[in-house]
């Protein structure tokens, strides 16, 4: 049958009909191992039974009213976020890049309260921030603007993890007005930086007063083994932008500010109809009171560095590694070529699995993953690897 659906995505050969806590089953009964959570999506797993409840008791009540009215569950969440995130407000939206959206307007605005005509928010390369026209122009990849320009102004892109090019951009030009940042990079390899990166940008965003915003999209939501990944440093950013596994499936976005930034954007200056919505929230509700229920922050720092201390055993006489990391359940195993066709090897294999940045094997696993499935994950993911390298002269 041919498919009516636009090709913007390559898709594996497999559909799914249901899934059961870090399992994936197709339509003909097949389990597979989900160590991708649908991209740091499901860090409760599939069907999540507190989600599931929610989900249906608020659309037995309510799926949506407008942000012409107050939401109760709205109220409830950003006042969870706020508590748990040390911010001041949220703006609530439906993706990660609709939160970007909300980011790079706030600081544009600040921008121009400020008096600067022409603001411009600093970059990094290999970022990752959505495919919005002005969040692709902020992404660090070519081949995500490929085809694309012109691309929005008002971006200025240096190397990640490197301070002393934010110096020099800040030193040379007096329209910046921002810097944004993800706190680990995703998409771009699972990059992370010097443990003081981000205390350094805190400093030279409170010298020159710049906001200091923080893509937590892929990292948040304890992923990392911190609620946010920014709280293993000792800072607060200005503004954090929130999205994926918020709602552990159902679509919801945030921007979050502190400070000077939660008065940026005013009644009129931003909008969407259905942010924050009662269903949306409902979901990231259930999100945050089962993280805490389950311990599951905590436990993802712990079973993500088992996962590394195994997979560095299992394949230290491999030559063809480069380096594996991880920052609680965000892990990268980077290969000294490209590997993507790994992704296809692991499917027959009945895991999931996603390479990124071409030779780096990117491992989101479900945080609620246990002892026996992690193993079962490192068992095959390994002969995997070393069956591929071994083809390797
Ligand atoms: C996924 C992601 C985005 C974009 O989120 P969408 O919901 O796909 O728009 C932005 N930033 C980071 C760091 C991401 O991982």
């Amino acid at each position: 049958m041919t498919s009516h659906i636009m090709p913007t995505y390559n898709r594996l050969p497999v559909t799914f009909e249901r899934g059961e806590g870090v399992w994936l089953i197709d339509e003909n009964n097949q389990r597979y191992l989900d160590a991708l959570s649908g991209i740091a999506v499901c860090n409760l797993g599939h069907a999540h039974p507190a989600v599931h409840k929610a989900i249906c008791a608020q659309s037995e009540k309510l799926l949506h009213t407008s942000n012409l009215y107050k939401i109760a569950n709205q109220e409830e969440l950003a006042d969870k976020l706020i508590k748990k995130s040390g911010m001041t407000n949220v703006f609530f939206c439906n993706s990660g890049a609709e939160a970007n959206e909300a980011a790079i307007k706030l600081a544009r605005k600040y921008g121009h309260e400020k008096g600067i005509d022409s603001p411009a928010i600093i970059v990094m390369e290999k970022s990752f921030h959505g495919r919005t026209l002005a969040t692709l122009s902020a992404t660090g990849n070519a081949k995500v603007q490929q085809g694309f320009a012109p691309l929005v102004e008002g971006f200025i892109r240096v190397p990640y993890n490197n301070i002393n090019a934010i110096e020099n951009a800040i030193e040379t030009n007096k329209n910046i007005v921002a810097i944004l940042v993800e706190p680990i990079q995703g998409e771009g390899g699972i990059n992370i930086p010097a443990a003081d990166y981000l205390n350094q940008i805190r400093q030279l965003c409170d010298a020159n007063g710049l906001l200091m915003m923080l893509d937590e999209i892929q990292s948040g939501i304890g992923r990392t083994g911190k609620f946010l990944a920014y709280q293993h440093n000792d800072i607060l950013p200005d503004v954090c932008t929130l999205a994926k596994a918020l709602g552990n499936g159902v679509p919801i976005g945030a921007c979050l500010a502190r400070g000077r930034a939660s008065e940026i954007l005013t009644a009129g200056a931003h909008g969407s109809t259905f942010g924050g919505n009662p269903l949306a929230c409902a979901a990231g509700i259930a999100v945050l009171n089962t993280l805490e229920a389950e311990n599951l922050i905590e436990l993802a720092q712990v079973k993500g560095d088992n996962l590394r201390a195994q997979f560095s055993e299992q394949l230290k006489d491999n030559q063809h590694i480069v380096d594996i990391r991880n920052k609680g359940l965000m892990l990268g195993i980077e290969l000294d070529r490209p590997c993507a066709e790994l992704v296809k090897t692991a499917l027959e294999q009945h895991l999931l699995i996603n390479v990124t940045n071409d030779s780096t094997i990117r491992l989101l696993p479900p945080l609620i993953i246990n002892e026996q499935e992690s193993q079962q994950l490192v068992n095959t993911l390994v002969a995997i690897i070393n069956d591929y390298t071994a083809k390797i002269h």
